[in-house]
């Protein structure tokens, strides 16, 4: 089964990935990684992508798609796959179509934005051993001191609230276009995102069964 996972920023896409990839079997392949692997690999498209960061530029959406399309034509792949933030645009999603890439279902995870915004903005991390922590749901037995090292707790700035908001607008404006396309296409399924990931797992699972 080839699936895409779309899903705001802090929705938990990873998280369902890894649950969908144990059950099916199937390899989940995020840009990040594979542009990483490509690189690592020296493609022919991994060599492009080079060229762009090595000159301190984004690497551009054809190579984007290209690195894709190297990754999807690997073995692995041959049992179906799960796209995890890619597409990310209306653009890619249409050279995903382009190249002939069948899509069977869009498992789409709506968690509202108040709701990621406390998840995200409420994490901590400690600073020296790592462990994570949140404000909330997981909150150190001292405030603001690691349980296990004693060490501080502090707030990546990718967590900041201006920054998890920042990343929510990219999300709605360049990305949620997505759930209509794939609507027309009668691929889209919405998972509500539960209060637990456990609970929002069943939910994906019987999807991906059904
Ligand atoms: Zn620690």
């Amino acid at each position: 089964m080839n699936i895409i996972l779309l899903g705001a920023p802090g929705a938990g896409k990873g998280t369902q990935a890894a649950v969908i990839c144990e059950k099916l079997n199937i390899p989940t392949i995020s840009t990040g990684n594979i542009i990483r692997e490509a690189l690592k690999n020296g493609t022919e498209m991994g060599l492009k992508a080079k060229s762009y960061m090595d000159a301190g530029k984004l690497v551009p959406d054809e190579v984007v798609i290209g690195i894709v399309k190297e990754r999807l034509a690997q073995d692995d792949c041959a049992n179906g796959f799960i796209l995890d933030g890619f597409p990310r645009t209306i653009p890619q999603a249409e050279a995903l179509d382009a190249m002939g890439v069948v899509i069977d279902k869009v498992i789409d995870i709506e968690v509202a934005d108040e709701v990621i915004v406390n998840r995200l903005s409420g994490r901590r991390v400690c600073e020296k051993c790592g462990r994570p922590y949140h404000l909330e749901s997981l909150k150190p037995k001292a405030e603001g001191i690691c349980d296990d090292c004693g060490g501080t707790l502090v707030q990546r700035k990718d967590d900041s609230i201006e920054t998890v908001k920042a990343r929510l607008d990219i999300y709605h404006n360049e990305t949620e276009p997505l759930k209509d396309y794939y609507a027309k296409q009668n691929k889209l399924v919405v998972v509500e995102g539960q209060d637990t990931v456990e609970d929002t797992s069943k939910l994906v699972l019987a999807e991906v069964e059904a």
